[in-house]
């Protein structure tokens, strides 16, 4: 498909979690965290345990708006929500496709509820449904990987069997690695598990030479945001895309901000090193090449866009389908999801209040 200088493929976000899209203006913690597992604890672990199915549907239809706003025409995304695990990955794809958006997702499988211990030491009653609804989503055909948490919330027993699931139905792990401190001996304990088709996100703290097989997803503004250090991530020998981690899927502006990142510790470094990146998402999720993205500017070029700001898509077209035709939508209401996604929002809040 030959593509015009202001023309790209359909974005695709490497590392997502759409149920994050409603966060944003969340009861705050009690006291401000003080490390990454404190952020987890005190923020992400209450949201994602206050979710239900209404309010992961919202959300991921929040998100799915917010990613073609974008350009984005392709999320992976990583999922989890304890108190309601079966049928997550349902309202997540109908919500994608009810925006007209691709999506790969999968349920994150974790030990961590109840304990607090880390790593558990066997395999939890919620691991087990969790690697139930990842079964089930993919034994009814949905597009998917099996999503593990990360290696420091789970049993070696639940790591192998997440391994075992996704080479029966011959797709990847999704898997957080190495994000912060807490979870530096991921890769000693994957060491024998890993396959090419696996999703690595951050591997902040991983070795140069780690030995891990798979794709590491980089996703420099979460890493400043949770201060959990710089990937680094030009070291890697494994393919590496670029993931927003839940803020958003604008990938131009994530493109951007790991450029400004990569730059503050390589003067010498050239934005052709994150574009990369964004080269290897489309390995990643190659249906994104179906479809066309008309930019606002008149260059789709690494050295233009690593200094441009406000670049937004004025026409997609996904699979054939319109779906933006001149900075408009065509498929979806986006006010009317704007405003049920605020509504759906105003209730999450109220069960996170509940819970503390
Ligand atoms: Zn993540």
């Amino acid at each position: 498909m030959d593509l015009a200088e202001n023309q790209t493929h359909g974005m695709v976000c490497a590392h997502h979690h759409l149920y994050s899209s409603l966060a944003r203006g969340m009861p705050g913690p009690q006291s401000s965290p003080r490390s990454f597992i404190n952020i987890l604890q005190s923020i992400w672990w209450k949201l994602d345990q206050a979710l239900d199915l209404e309010t992961i549907y919202w959300s991921a239809k929040l998100g799915a708006l917010e990613a073609l706003e974008s350009g984005t025409t392709c999320i992976i995304d990583h999922h989890e929500s304890p108190n309601a695990i079966e049928g997550s990955l349902d309202m997540i794809s109908t919500a994608c496709n009810e925006v007209g958006i691709r999506v790969n997702t999968c349920y994150g499988v974790t030990d961590r509820h109840p304990s607090a211990n880390f790593p558990p030491k066997s395999m939890t009653e919620g691991a087990r449904r969790g690697l139930d609804e990842n079964r089930r989503y993919l034994n009814e055909g949905g597009t998917g990987m099996v999503g593990l948490h990360a290696a420091f919330t789970c049993s070696n027993e639940t790591l192998d069997h997440a391994a075992a699931l996704a080479k029966e139905f011959n797709v990847g792990v999704h898997t957080h690695i190495a994000e912060g401190q807490i979870d530096s001996d991921a890769a000693d304990r994957l060491q024998d598990t890993t396959q090419d088709n696996w999703i690595l996100a951050h591997g902040v703290h991983l070795q140069n030479e780690h030995g891990l097989k798979g794709a590491i997803i980089h996703n420099p503004r979460s890493n400043m945001n949770n201060s959990v250090g710089y990937a680094a991530p030009k070291r890697f020998d494994n393919p590496v895309g670029l993931g927003t981690d839940g803020i958003g899927a604008d990938m131009i502006e994530e493109f951007r901000l790991g450029y400004a990142r990569l730059r503050e510790d390589d003067i010498t470094a050239p934005p052709t090193d994150i574009w990369k990146m964004l080269e290897t998402n489309i390995a990643l999720f190659p249906e994104c090449q179906e479809d066309i993205v008309t930019w606002s500017y008149p260059k789709m070029d690494s050295w233009h866009l690593a200094f441009s700001t406000g670049v937004k898509p004025t026409d997609i077209v996904i699979a054939g389908k319109v779906i933006m035709k001149e900075g408009v939508l065509m498929t979806v209401d986006a006010e009317e999801i704007r405003s049920k996604a605020s509504e759906a929002s105003t209730r999450l809040f109220k069960r996170i209040d509940d819970q503390s």
